[in-house]
């Protein structure tokens, strides 16, 4: 079946084919179309023609609402399939792949309920005989280029919203996950989609990606990745002066004052929200809690627990229920993570736990790493600078709330970041003084369709969900009607 989808026909392409592959015992998943030059241009094309003359970005918002509500009963009907296929492509555990399918439903239900009510506002200009509004209209033809880690759901961050604004797309997911994406497209197909307003083309960043972002038939790209590749996307969409929003990495601080246990449960508390933060998904998100920082009073007791309970990881088969943690996604992403543990050891971090792959026969074939934690680590570090994208804990310490506060702004991103602390107050102040998009108090990692997600600094220039998710679509355009024209007697010879 082919998997390149443009101008309402799913085709082959002309850039040949190639392989995904299951993270878990590297075999083939299956071979997928590659885009050539040509598909590429066709794809646009096809955006180009439903925007510019099509009856998608006229249609009522409330009918595109519609659109979007059924595509989220049909991410219901078919949760189990796009689950299991997600943990097969990712390697991450089918109840994150649950969970993962469950947000995309609640984001196209997010932007459906939003579509029809957001149409603009009246400007009160003072006289009685202008009508001066502000209209919201689609920016055109969107490019949507995405990651591998939550391949389904970065994407839905992008269409529901795009599509909602009555925006026509062109998706470009990862070439390391673009399954998830091509059954996303299927059920847009299914749910009525017009012939064009939706194309996906699969293929790397250079042959497919780049030509995109460059393309002059392209109005607006939305791009979340690493940050190398979205200042080339940046600098790619100057020549045209495109809307261009990226979301990139993080480094995110995880900080744990020691007021925040004051009872053995409050402890396991700590420990086990600082395990999850940094390990999920084998550490391979944006928004890891992957720089633990903790007063001098709790770090030494917080160090050894968090090792211990870092051993006991179970790594496995995603697909297995006893999985804890799957693996890295690609040997790549293993030989990178690799690198970091090489040069933390090289630059004198103390190693609790981890710095190896695991030893079972089973976990052999797969592109497997063990949880890793290091101590007494400092700012010159490498893996204290770098987002390492995987499944490292560091840890450093702090005597004064200004040094935490210090600490958590120091680094050239600005995604997310925690704060653990029994005091009201304090959490209050720390919250609001570090450089971060998302700030937890007491918690890691939650977030909801409704509030904006996105990075401060060198982590994007975008906002993604809430109300903002969907301006980043809009154009915000100024409309003056005056009913009582007269001459405006500016020049009078
Ligand atoms: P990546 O930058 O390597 O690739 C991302 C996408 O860009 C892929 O589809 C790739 O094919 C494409 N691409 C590569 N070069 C391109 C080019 N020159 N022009 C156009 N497209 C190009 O990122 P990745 O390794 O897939 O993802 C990991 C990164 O994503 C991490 O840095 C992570 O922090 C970030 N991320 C950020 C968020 C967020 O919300 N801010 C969410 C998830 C992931």
């Amino acid at each position: 079946m082919p998997t390149l989808y443009i101008d309402g026909t799913w085709t082959s392409g002309s850039g040949g084919s190639d392989e995904v592959v299951n993270p878990f015992d590297a075999s083939v998943i299956e071979a997928v179309d590659q885009a050539g030059p040509d598909d590429v241009e066709r794809a646009v094309a096809a955006a180009r023609r439903a925007f510019d003359t099509g009856p998608w970005p006229r249609t009522p918002a409330a009918e595109r609402a519609a659109l979007l509500r059924r595509v989220a009963d049909l991410l219901v009907r078919d949760k189990e399939e796009i689950a299991r296929t997600e943990t097969l492509d990712t390697g991450k555990t089918l109840v994150e792949s649950r969970i993962d399918v469950d947000d995309v439903t609640a984001v196209f239900r997010y932007y459906a309920d939003l579509a029809d009510k957001d149409s603009g506002r009246l400007v009160d200009t003072g006289k009685p005989a202008v009508v001066s509004r502000v209209v919201h209209e689609p920016v055109g033809v969107c490019v949507l280029i995405t990651p591998w880690n939550y391949p389904l759901l970065q994407l839905s961050w992008k269409v529901a919203p795009a599509l909602a604004a009555g925006n026509t797309i062109v998706i470009k997911p990862s070439e390391v996950t673009p399954l998830t994406s091509v059954l996303l497209v299927r059920l847009l197909e299914e749910a009525g989609a017009p012939q064009g307003v939706v194309n996906i083309l699969l293929g790397d960043g250079r042959s497919v990606g780049a030509p995109l972002t460059e393309h002059p038939g392209v109005d607006m790209v939305s791009f979340t990745g690493g940050l190398a590749t979205g200042q080339a996307i940046v600098r790619a969409g100057a020549s045209t002066v495109k809307r261009v929003a990226v979301e990139l990495g993080g480094k995110n601080p995880n900080i744990v004052f020691a007021d925040s246990v004051r009872t053995d449960g409050d402890f396991e508390t700590v420990v086990d929200n600082a395990v999850t933060a940094v390990f999920l998904h084998a550490g391979q998100v944006c928004s890891a809690g992957a720089r633990l920082i903790v007063e001098d009073a709790l770090h030494d007791d917080l160090v050894a627990e968090i090792g211990r309970r870092a051993e006991r990881i179970r790594l496995g088969n995603g697909l297995d229920e006893g999985t804890e943690s799957g693996p890295l996604v690609s040997a790549a992403q293993r030989t990178k993570i690799e690198d970091f543990v090489a040069s933390a050891h090289d630059e004198g971090a103390r190693l609790v736990a981890g710095g190896h792959r695991p030893e079972e026969p089973d976990l052999q074939k797969g592109f497997f790493y063990r949880p890793t934690v290091f101590a007494d680590v400092h700012r010159g570090m490498r893996v204290i600078r770098e987002e390492t994208f995987g499944p490292i804990l560091t840890v450093e310490r702090f005597r004064t709330e200004e040094e935490a506060i210090a600490l958590g702004n120091d680094t050239e991103y600005g995604l997310s970041g925690g704060v653990w602390t029994g005091d009201a107050g304090r959490a209050e102040r720390v919250a609001r003084a570090l450089r971060h998009g998302t700030v937890w108090i007491n918690d890691f990692g939650p977030y909801v369709p409704a509030a904006e997600w996105g990075g401060m600094k060198r982590s994007g220039n975008g906002r993604e969900l809430g109300p903002t998710g969907l301006a980043e679509y809009q154009e915000h355009k100024h409309i003056w009607h005056n009913t009582e024209p007269a001459p405006a007697r500016w020049f009078v010879s």
